[in-house]
């Protein structure tokens, strides 16, 4: 993509580091190569590590804590690790950590959330919840209000996508509608993305970045190793340093939007009358669903009528064509309104 931009940029927050710290060496190397190389607000480690095979690597454990804040007071780079116990949590306050998350896998568990939200309970910390490993808003938001109940301002989530059986061609699947869904109930937490865990490959994590930030997103968390072949766990997917600070330098950080700016206001105000209108349709359409629903209970009428449904579907599929409607997107709102109708008439016949 281009960069053109005549509006000053966002500011997002970047977090970086490698999935894991395997050594000294290298969790020292990697913070000194980020902190000459790029401008980033948090150092991301963990030394936790949730995997899905316990014979593999499972993380160095507390041994790890004096570095990281030896790294946060050498390199002046904050760094954050992923928490699932409250003994997790008191070891890291202990050292002076200060800033955390909460990984796919505990933000699925009500039980460790409260406790570690419990636990949390008077520190002067920062946490970022990551979605769970399926998608269940609800249970995503509820983390948020065990923290909120807590006392815990400082908090912000983390999208990664959610597991699937679809494995291709990302690790998980990025369901963009719950991103939205998600920042449109919390207006108040800020959201970041993880490409990283969302690409599973660290050749599509650009394209995922880029995307998420013209979702509007509050910044990135991502992935990046000193040796990312070398690396213990989630090696296709870590950035070397040079990879990270390219990627850095081509993504497009969008522009706020400014409230006077008059084009978008007009393209709005079109929207609007459209939309508008469409709602109006939808609720002439429904009416009359309710009355073909109540003749064919009168007169024992089966509700679907696949014949009809057929020619209505291949009729505006071409009509479609005609208009330069994407067949995805006609197809998408089709199913839509007869899903609507068949329910509509399943309630009046009296079902459901
Ligand atoms: C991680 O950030 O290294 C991690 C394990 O991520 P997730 O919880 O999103 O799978
Ligand atoms: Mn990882």
């Amino acid at each position: 993509m281009e960069k053109i931009n005549n509006q000053p940029p966002k500011t997002i927050k970047i977090i970086a580091g490698p999935c894991s710290v395997e050594s000294r060496e290298q969790v020292f190397k990697t913070a000194q190569f980020l902190s000459e190389s790029s401008k980033i607000d948090l150092f991301r480690c963990g030394i936790w590590k949730p995997r899905s095979s316990p014979n593999s690597f499972e993380g160095i454990g507390e041994k790890a804590l004096p570095w990281l804040k030896e790294i946060e007071t050498r390199y002046k780079i904050p760094v954050c690790i992923e928490i699932a116990t409250p003994q997790h949590l008191e070891l890291a306050v202990k050292v002076g950590i200060k800033h955390f998350w909460i990984g796919a896998r505990t933000s699925v568990n009500p039980f460790s959330v409260q406790e570690l939200a419990t636990a949390s309970q008077g520190l002067d910390i920062s946490m970022m919840i990551k979605n769970p490993v399926s998608p269940d808003l609800q249970l995503w938001s509820g983390n948020f209000e065990r923290f909120t109940k807590a006392g815990i301002q400082r908090l912000a989530a983390v999208y990664r996508g959610f597991s699937t059986a679809n494995l291709l061609p990302y690790r998980n699947d990025p369901m963009w509608k719950f991103l939205i869904e998600f920042k449109r109930i919390h207006k108040e937490i800020p959201v970041y993305c993880d490409p990283s865990h969302i690409a599973g490959k660290r050749e599509y994590i650009y394209e995922i970045a880029q995307r998420a930030l013209f979702l509007d997103v509050d910044g990135l968390m991502i992935e990046v190793h000193a040796n990312p072949d070398a690396a213990l766990s989630d090696h296709e997917q870590q950035l070397s340093v040079p990879e990270f600070s390219k990627l850095m330098n081509e993504l497009i950080i969008p522009s706020k939007l400014v409230s006077q700016d008059l084009t978008m206001k007009k393209y709005r105000t079109y929207l609007d009358i459209i939309d508008n209108e469409l709602f109006q349709l939808l609720a002439k359409r429904l009416e009359v669903v309710k009355d073909i629903a109540q003749y064919k209970k009168e007169h024992h009428i089966p509700i679907l009528q696949i014949d009809r449904w057929s020619e209505v579907y291949n009729n505006l599929l071409q009509l479609g064509k005609t208009l330069n409607i994407e067949p995805s997107v006609a197809e998408t709102f089709l199913s839509f309104l007869h899903e609507t109708s068949i329910q509509q008439q399943e309630k009046i016949i009296g079902f459901s």
